[in-house]
């Protein structure tokens, strides 16, 4: 059973703005987004102030989106402090195929699964 599919690998990269850097971030730096993996190829530091800002963003942007989600367009994230002119550009750099049985023990979902569940929920007359 083919159980590919496909997610996007990214490049995260400071940019400046017209505010100056307070924090140790170096215009050009960048990680990339391999699948799973952080790859810092050129870098051997990155603050972890703004990895913890970036990190929920970069699962979304590893998948398609909706061309009305906003998460689609904006691509630029601001460092978390407040006096630190860095900005970080999130781009998709190419995309990948994956396996599902090599990244999870779990079967396959199948949307038809929660459309069942909800159904007999709703006959069960069971409400959160
Ligand atoms: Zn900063």
């Amino acid at each position: 059973m083919n159980d590919e599919f496909t997610l996007y690998d990214l490049k995260v990269e400071v940019i400046s703005s017209d505010k100056p850097m307070v924090c140790r971030h170096r215009e050009g730096d960048y990680f990339l987004v391999e699948g799973e993996n952080l790859v810092f190829p050129q870098t051997t530091s990155f603050s972890m102030y703004s990895l913890a800002a970036l990190l929920p963003l970069l699962p979304a942007k590893q998948r398609e989106l909706h061309e009305n989600d906003w998460m689609l367009s904006d691509s630029i994230i601001a460092c978390p402090d407040p006096n630190c002119g860095a900005r970080f550009k999130i781009t998709r750099t190419r995309p990948r195929t994956l396996r599902h049985s090599e990244c999870t023990v779990e079967k396959i979902h199948s949307t038809k699964d929660d459309i069942t569940m909800n159904m007999e929920e709703i006959k069960n007359g069971s409400e959160d």
